[in-house]
């Protein structure tokens, strides 16, 4: 990141406290962002469409006009401009070598009149029934955890909002990437019926590509992915780690769709630059448009998402019930729809009503209740996901100075907030030495103090646990 221009020492130190508060966010965003000036109480501010500067005055600016306010005493007002030509960016497009996608490019799948290669019946059938036809955008719950690829999704088909090119859509496991799949699908061809879109997994694709090879079909497989697709689809990229010779395949694959202005989106249970055996080529790529990522929902996000499905299967439902299901099941959504499920056939088979003290009992049955207290691995999970590292990152023997910070504070956390022992937490953090946790406690207490920018990540984290604890 480039330090802002046109800024005076408090503004900086403002924005760098929004930054710190989440970073790879601020860094998305704010390479769309300049700052004109800051004079007489109003920070002029461009943004390169309408799209950034919304999602900026929503969602980081209350955060940094307070910050402003309070170093520089006064109150803040904001003037927009929205221009495609920013001189100075608040932060540097990532991936350089790249053309990178902005908000301005507008990638739509093409609407041919009459396609000369159309789609065989057969593989429009097959897509179809691929399809989960309740995987729509109107039925997925939006919440603070997954609006920006919600919000990105409905753009790259079409929905309105500019379409970044690639759309890489990370998050754990059963948290709805495929769902906003399907939607992106159903969307489009909704909208244009004779659209050629792929949707498959990258386990589909390296299957498909092994048998083109085997069958001597490769011409038949390029063509299909690479000039007569308007609109790609792939499920999982994570498979194709360590299969080098699918990366290459899917490498040209991309660059074909791209270079035809071919929208391309993409799900992975992690962030790019978090794949294992994944070429760097691959990775800036899929950093070059726009990364978004979904976390575990949090507890009203859950309650309406069990409402949604139980209005969706036509099964009765307290809310009382909703709230319980969704304090029980709290990190997979499809855990989630799968406890409500087996409510509803258990309800359905003995005839007793689904309330509190049935679901309670049948909760405990199949999935005990944790207590609800928090433990070492909630900690460590909610650490990764603000420092966007994985779990086995935190626990690997990684000394990377970022990797190593994150590790510090979860392990400080855990010792405030447990109270465990500094033994209990060497185990806990991948079988370390009691010395070395009880350093990284002392150093995260003395940093807390002089830093504000730790101080922010520490709160940022704080109010997530709380969160998450309810
Ligand atoms: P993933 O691909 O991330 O592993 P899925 O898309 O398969 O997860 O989602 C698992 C289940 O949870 C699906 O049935 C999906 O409909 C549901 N689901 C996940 N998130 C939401 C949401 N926000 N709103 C409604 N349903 C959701
Ligand atoms: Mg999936």
């Amino acid at each position: 990141m480039q330090s802002p221009t046109n800024s005076s020492p408090p503004w900086h130190e403002a924005l760098e406290r929004t930054r710190a508060r989440s970073p790879a966010s601020f860094e998305q965003w704010f390479c769309s962002v300049q700052i004109d000036s800051l004079s007489d109480g109003v920070l002029a501010l461009t943004a390169r469409d309408e799209f950034v500067r919304d999602w900026v005055k929503t969602h980081f600016l209350p955060d940094l006009l307070s910050q402003l306010e309070s170093v520089t005493g006064g109150e803040v007002k904001v003037e927009w401009r929205v221009s495609n030509d920013l001189v100075s960016p608040v932060c540097e497009p990532k991936a350089p070598r790249e053309r990178r996608a902005t908000p301005a490019d507008r990638v739509v799948p093409s609407e041919r009149p009459a396609p000369k290669s159309d789609r065989s019946l057969a593989e429009r059938a097959g897509l179809a029934a691929s399809l989960n036809p309740k995987h729509t955008f109107a039925n997925f719950v939006v919440g603070p955890s997954n609006e920006l690829a919600y919000a990105a999704a409905l753009a790259s088909a079409g929905g309105g909002g500019p379409r970044y090119n690639p759309l890489f859509i990370a998050g754990g496991t059963g948290l709805g990437k495929t769902h906003l799949m399907h939607a992106i699908a159903h969307k489009v061809l909704e909208k244009s019926p004779r659209a050629r879109v792929i949707y498959t997994s990258a386990e589909h694709f390296t299957n498909e590509f092994i048998e083109s090879l085997q069958h001597k079909k490769m011409d038949e497989f390029r063509a299909r992915y690479r000039t007569e697709c308007d609109l790609l689809l792939l499920d999982d990229i994570q498979f194709l780690a360590g299969r080098e010779q699918t990366q290459e395949e899917f490498f040209h694959t991309f660059n074909a769709l791209r270079d035809a202005d071919k929208p391309i989106v993409v799900t992975s249970d992690k962030y790019p630059q978090q794949l294992q055996r994944m070429p760097e080529r691959l990775v800036s790529r899929f950093t070059s448009g726009l990364v978004a990522d979904i976390q575990v929902p949090q507890l009203e996000t859950r309650v309406a998402i069990v409402r949604k499905k139980a209005e969706l299967e036509g099964i009765p439902l307290d809310d009382a019930v909703a709230v319980l299901l969704a304090q029980t099941v709290k990190s997979n959504v499809r855990e989630l729809e799968g406890a409500l499920i087996r409510l509803a056939a258990k309800s359905s088979l003995t005839g007793r009503p689904i309330d509190v003290s049935f679901a309670e009992a049948e909760l405990a049955r199949v999935a005990p209740r944790r207590p609800d207290v928090m433990s070492v691995e909630d900690i460590q999970r909610i650490v990764c996901s603000h420092f966007r590292l994985t779990n086995a990152d935190l626990l690997s023997k990684d000394r990377h100075k970022s990797v190593a910070f994150a590790r510090q504070v979860a392990m400080y956390l855990c010792r405030q907030r447990l109270k465990c022992s500094f033994p209990e937490l060497g185990r806990a953090f991948g079988n370390r030495d009691h010395t070395t946790v009880m350093s990284a406690v002392r150093r995260v207490e003395e940093l807390r103090a002089k830093d504000p920018q730790v101080n922010a990540h520490l709160e940022a984290i704080e109010q997530r646990l709380a969160s998450s604890e309810d």
